[in-house]
Formats: structure tokens, C-alpha cells, sequence
């Protein structure tokens, strides 16, 4: 129990890595605020923490929205006493290529998945330069270091979030107010997200199969293997870790052919 003195928030907690790494948190010892715009499975995440013996709270917010991640941040210190920790991890994926992308669809996956961690990490950078510090998360990907043509814009938006993280992390005056900002860059992670890709093939077993084939291991992850990731980043054992990537792909970036 590494984490009894850990407070703070995940986003996209109603599924996927989300949910695991909430779940991961709580286990050693860590409260959680579970944010999702998704009402219900987002509750049902908190009820299985607070079922198990943890401490969770469920807020229905969107990480776009300003408002809400202030939200979820006072009820955060209001509920357990404290805000030290965030894993920005809300994201969402679009697979068209360059010239099919509209205008409105660029700027909805902008909004969440770069806006919405750049929100996340600046209003807890705000909360916690005069608290004593604290630990930022932030779910990036293997595409924030290589490139898929099918998805210009979640590429485009996952190298944003490693750039971002990169120059938080380097900033002495967070530094020294004791905040580390680091992201980890997952591969194909076996989530609804990656599962609603699956189905949206014609044969969704030969697109696993596929997909699994790139790998060494010949297998995608499972969303367990990323969370022991975020524990370690949101404990103190990672206390040298920051403006850090920490890749969790089975290998697959490692390899030339
Ligand atoms: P998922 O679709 O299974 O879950 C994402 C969650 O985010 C959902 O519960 C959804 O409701 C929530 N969400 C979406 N927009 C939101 C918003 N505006 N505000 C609050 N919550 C919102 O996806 P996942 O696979 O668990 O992915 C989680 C993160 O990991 C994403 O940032 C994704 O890009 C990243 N990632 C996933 C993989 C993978 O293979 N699954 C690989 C690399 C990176």
C-alpha cells in the first residue's frame, strides 16, 4: 500500500485503461475521483473500488470543459483531504485518413485528446505548485513516437501530449514545487476502444489476429499492464522520473522489420 497518502483524479475511468488503472490505484491504497462523461459505467468503476474496500468517488465531466476538471478537483480535497496526483488518460480514437477529416472532426479529437490534457495538466499544476507538489500522468501512446497513416489526427494529437508533457516536466519552478508531469505510451491495449475497431471489421478476428501479429510476443496488451505503469508513476518510487515516457508495447516500437 504505497498509496495511502495519494489523492487525486483519472479521467476516462468508466472503461478501458481508465478503469484499470483506478482500480490499480485504489488497490495500494490511493483515492480516487473517477471523471468520465459516460454516467453510469463511470459510478459502476467507483462502486467496485469503494466495494472492495477503497475510497472513490464517481463525477460525471468533461475534460474539455475547464469547469469540470476544477470540479473534480475540489472534490477531490473536499472528499479525501487532499490533490496530489492526476492521470489524464480520457482520449478518443478517429480512423480516417488526412484527406477525409473534416474541420469539426479534427477539433473534437483536439478538444479531448490534447486540450483535454492540457487542462488537466494545468489547472493541477495550479492546484499544486502551493500544496506541496504532486504527480501528473498522462496517457500518451506508442503513436506519440511513430506514425499511423489511418489516424492522422489521434497521432498528430498523441505527439502533442509528449511535447506537452516533456515541457511541463522540464519547468524548474514546478520542479522544485515538487510536480513531475510524465506520460506512458501504450501499444494495442485490449479496451472497448480497440475492441469497437475489431468490429468495425469485417472479420474482427483476423483484425486481432492481425493486429497481435505485429508484436514479438504475437499478442496485444492487457489494460493491467499499463496500470502497474501509472502506480509506479504516481508513487514516490518514480521520484526521479520526470518530463519522462515510459513505453509499454511489448516491443513493437524496438523493432526494424
Ligand atoms: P476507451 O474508449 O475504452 O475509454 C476511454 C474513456 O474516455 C471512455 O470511458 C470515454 O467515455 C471517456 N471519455 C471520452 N471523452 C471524454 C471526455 N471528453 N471527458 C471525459 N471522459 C471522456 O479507450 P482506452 O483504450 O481505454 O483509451 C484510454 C486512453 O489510452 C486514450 O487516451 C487512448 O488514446 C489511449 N491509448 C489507448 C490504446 C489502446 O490500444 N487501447 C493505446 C494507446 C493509447
Amino acid at each position: 500500500m504505497d498509496l495511502v497518502d495519494k489523492y487525486g483524479i483519472v479521467t476516462g475511468a468508466a472503461q478501458g485503461l481508465g478503469r484499470e488503472s483506478a482500480l490499480a490505484l485504489s488497490r495500494e491504497g490511493a483515492a480516487v475521483v473517477c471523471v468520465d462523461v459516460n454516467r453510469d459505467p463511470n459510478q459502476e468503476t467507483a462502486d467496485m473500488i469503494n466495494e472492495a474496500g477503497g475510497r472513490a468517488i464517481a463525477l460525471r465531466a468533461d475534460v474539455s470543459v475547464v469547469e469540470d476538471i476544477d470540479r473534480a478537483i475540489d472534490a477531490c480535497r473536499s472528499e479525501f483531504g487532499g490533490f496530489n496526483y492526476i492521470h489524464n488518460n480520457a482520449g478518443i480514437q478517429l480512423e480516417k485518413p488526412l484527406h477525409e477529416t473534416s474541420i469539426s472532426e479534427w477539433q473534437g479529437i483536439v478538444d479531448i485528446n490534447l486540450t483535454g490534457v492540457f487542462i488537466g495538466c494545468r489547472q493541477a499544476v495550479r492546484a499544486m505548485k502551493d500544496s506541496g507538489g504532486g504527480s501528473i500522468v498522462n496517457t500518451a501512446s506508442a503513436l506519440s513516437l511513430s506514425a499511423d497513416p489511418y489516424l492522422p489526427a489521434y497521432t498528430a494529437t498523441k505527439h502533442g501530449v509528449l511535447g506537452l508533457t516533456r515541457s511541463i516536466g522540464t519547468d524548474p519552478d514546478y520542479a522544485q514545487a515538487g510536480i513531475r508531469c510524465n506520460c506512458i505510451c501504450p501499444g494495442d491495449m485490449a479496451t472497448p476502444m480497440i475492441l469497437q475497431y475489431w468490429n468495425s471489421t469485417p472479420d474482427p478476428e483476423a483484425a486481432k489476429a492481425e493486429m497481435a501479429s505485429h508484436y514479438p510476443a504475437r499478442r496485444i496488451g492487457d489494460p493491467s499492464e499499463v496500470a502497474h505503469v501509472v502506480v509506479f508513476l504516481v508513487s514516490d518510487k518514480s521520484s526521479y522520473f520526470n518530463a519522462s515516457h515510459l513505453i509499454a508495447d511489448g516491443g513493437l516500437l524496438a523493432q526494424v522489420y
